[in-house]
This record gives structure tokens, sequence and C-alpha cells, in this order.
């Protein structure tokens, strides 16, 4: 493990103890491990153990302060699970653009991948399917969708800002890029290795069929065959569709009379959970029966609010950073914590019943949307927890009288701390 030595063990405890006093006196500023501040760390004034006169990142370092200087209670080999859209490789067409973060990105993710794709008005993500299944979020703009059911029914819908679908494996689906802007949207993927690149497309299926065979399947004369694409479309300009009626009624009768609407307007509708520090939005099975494999929370933290402390028994959690600034600290046991840092459009991930929270350290309101692969969201709060046992338990735990157990939140909001 590269850990920490043993002198270092020492100063850290008797830190520990000191910061301790410091706390209890009201002290506001809480010095870092020797005694110093951060800031008295980072200039190397006093002590020089964490003076860093060799090489450095500045950018990255700005982006991972925590990681750079760790908070005292960080220890241990934990990996990161820290990642950003921003880092992927962006593939461009005419039409839009794609990147994933997978677990070939982010390699503690073992269960969610994630897609972020841009299309302009008109264009299409070509008619495909693939083995995971798919939860998406509107981050800008609208787009058109269709999935076609075994029933052979055919669901359209539109989506736009804040909107979700949900597309279950297998079922084959099409997304188009609807006026004035077209669209940008994340997709989340309950296969930590899934390819974007590597679904079943339409076009690439007809490429690597012979023309006969197409021909006899589809009942169509080769010069209609000799007219399919020449290469893979993926994503594609197209024109911009009239009305949602309109292509409903192109369909017409029962065979777009789909039994189950595949969309669900997220961000508008009414926080599960609301306070002045914030407010949390959750989307499972239980409220959107199709998403039966994933579900999500979308959650609102104002500045200098946290998300209390927290895990989740049923799944591990693959977040996307919407908005705004922040850190969070994931706790492993055996002594093992890692702080990272997170900004807009990063990924970050936990892993299934670690402790964590996440703090706001902006200014602006923070927004991220935390997706588990499970039909059902489920978490434990810590908060709730102490306030749930027998008070003598926490008093014997934590040394804590009657007043001031009763200073601790009670779990029923989730976002706390204004
Ligand atoms: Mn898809
Ligand atoms: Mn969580």
């Amino acid at each position: 493990m590269a850990g920490i030595g043993d002198d270092e063990r020492l100063t850290r405890r008797s830190f520990l103890g000191a910061a301790a006093a410091v706390l209890s006196t009201g002290a506001a500023v809480m010095p870092g491990a020797f005694g110093q501040t951060s800031e008295e760390m980072r200039k190397g004034k006093g002590n020089r153990s964490a003076q860093n006169p060799g090489a450095v990142n500045r950018p990255l370092v700005k982006e991972n302060p925590d990681s750079d200087l760790p908070p005292d209670t960080d220890q241990g080999d934990i990996a990161p699970f820290w990642y950003s859209f921003d880092l992927a490789h962006r593939r461009i067409q005419d039409g839009g653009w794609t990147r994933q973060v997978t677990a070939r990105d982010l390699p503690v993710s073992r269960e969610m991948a994630g897609v972020n794709m841009r299309l302009t008005a008109g264009s299409y993500r070509e008619l495909h399917w693939h083995t995971a299944n798919e939860w998406a979020y509107m981050l800008y703009g609208n787009a058109r969708v269709t999935v076609l059911n075994p029933d052979g029914t055919i669901f359209i819908g539109d989506v736009g800002d804040g909107d979700l679908w949900y597309f279950p494996a297998g079922y084959p689906h099409s997304l188009q890029g609807l006026g004035p802007d077209g669209c940008e949207f994340l997709l989340v993927f309950d296969e930590s290795n899934f390819s974007e690149y590597q679904t079943f497309t339409l076009s690439d299926w007809l490429l690597h069929t012979p023309p006969e065979v197409l021909s006899k399947s589809m009942r169509l004369p080769e010069s209609a065959v000799a007219k399919f694409p020449k290469e893979e479309l993926y994503i594609f300009q197209g024109v911009i569709p009239g009305s949602l009626e309109a292509d409903r009624k192109a369909v017409g009768g029962k065979a777009v009379e789909s039994k189950v609407d595949y969309t669900f307007r997220m961000l508008a509708m009414k926080p599960n959970k609301e306070s002045a520090s914030g407010d949390t939005r959750i989307v499972d099975a239980s409220v959107f029966p199709p998403s039966k494999a994933i579900a999500a929370a979308l959650v609102t933290i104002k500045p200098g609010a946290l998300r209390e402390m927290h895990w989740h028994p049923n799944s591990s959690e693959w977040q996307y950073w919407v908005k705004g600034s922040g850190r969070m600290t994931v706790f492993a046991s055996s002594g093992k914590a890692r702080t990272m840092d997170f900004k807009a459009n990063d990924v970050g991930y936990v892993p299934i019943v670690a402790g964590h929270y996440v703090e706001n350290t902006g200014t602006e309101d923070l927004v991220y949307l935390a997706t588990f692969k499970s039909p059902y969201y489920a978490d434990f709060s810590l908060n709730r927890w102490l306030r749930r046992v027998p008070p003598w338990l926490v008093k014997d735990h934590l040394s804590l009288d009657e007043k001031e157990l009763k200073m601790i939140p009670s779990g029923d909001d989730e976002v706390v701390g204004r």
C-alpha cells in the first residue's frame, strides 16, 4: 500500500486530538496535517512535508484539490472514482457527436456505463438495438423517440429538457433531434463495458447480408436493395419531422397504440423531498413501470449544503454531474476513504453499500443524477439511523447527550446544511 509512514500516523493521531480541541472551542479554521492550514501547506510554510518542488500540472491540481491535499481523514488505496466526459474521445459525424465513459475509462464502475450525445435539428441516431437497458436524461433541447414493442405496436414520443426515457435491452429504437436546435442528452446503460460504437444498427446488418437474401427477405427488387447505405450510418442528417400527431397518424390505428409510455417528465415532477437546502426527485419502477432495471435520483444541492451521509443497499451509484461543483468522500471500510472533486459534465461512482456524502463547494446550485442498476431506489441515511435506534445506543457509541442527539436531522430531507 502506498500509505503513510508510522511517523505521519503518529502526527495525524495527535493532530486529530488537537483538531477536536479546536472544534470544541468553536474556532473557524481547522488546521490540516502537521497543524497547518491547507493554505500554509500549499505554500510550504513551516513544516515543508507537503511542499511539491517538482513538476506540477497546475490545471489538474486545481481540478482535484482533495487529491493534492487530501482531508486528514482520507486514507488508503482507493482507485479513482472520477472521470469526465470532457476527457473522452468525441466521435463527430455530420449531424452530431457522441462520447462515452465506460469501465475502460473508469475501471471501478463494474455495473454501469454512460454516453453523452448531441443531435442537430433533424439529425438521427440510426435505428438500432443493443444488449444493455438504456436509461436517458435530456440535458438540452428536444428529440423524437420511437421504440417497437414485441406485441407489434410502436411507441412514438417527444422528449425535452429534463425528461427521461427508458428502452429495454434488445428493443429496437431511434432518436431524432427536433427544432429549434436539436438536443443533447445523457444515456446510462446497465453494462459497465457497454460500447455505443458496438450497437446493432440497421445499416450495419444490411451491409453484412448477401443482397439476394435482402431481396428475398424484404421482397424488394435488386434495384431497391442497391440503394441501401454503403457504410454504417450511425448519426446522420435528416429532415425535421412534423408534429407528433402527424407521425402517429402516419403509422395509424392499433399499430401506434403502445400499452407502455417509455418517457417520463422527471424534472417537471414534484420533488420527493424538498427543503431550504435542496431537493431530490426519485424515479424508479414504482412511478415509471417500464424502468425495470435502472432507478435514478435527480438531486439539487444549494451552495453550502450537502446530500447527507448515506449509502445504498441494493446497487452501486453511477453519477452524472449536471451543474455546479462539489466534493464527495467515499468510505470503503477498513479505514479506507478518499475525497474527490467534481464539476459539471463529470462522472462519479460509489461502490454498493459504501458510505458517501456530496457537498456543494461552489457558489451556484449543484445538480447531479445518481443512477442505480436496480428496479427500485433505496438508501440508508446515517442521520435517520441514529435518530431511530433507542437514544442510549447513540449515547453509548458517541457520548451525545439527549439535547445533542435531537440536533441531528431526522433523515427525512436528504439534503441538509442550510
Ligand atoms: Mn440505444
Ligand atoms: Mn448516494
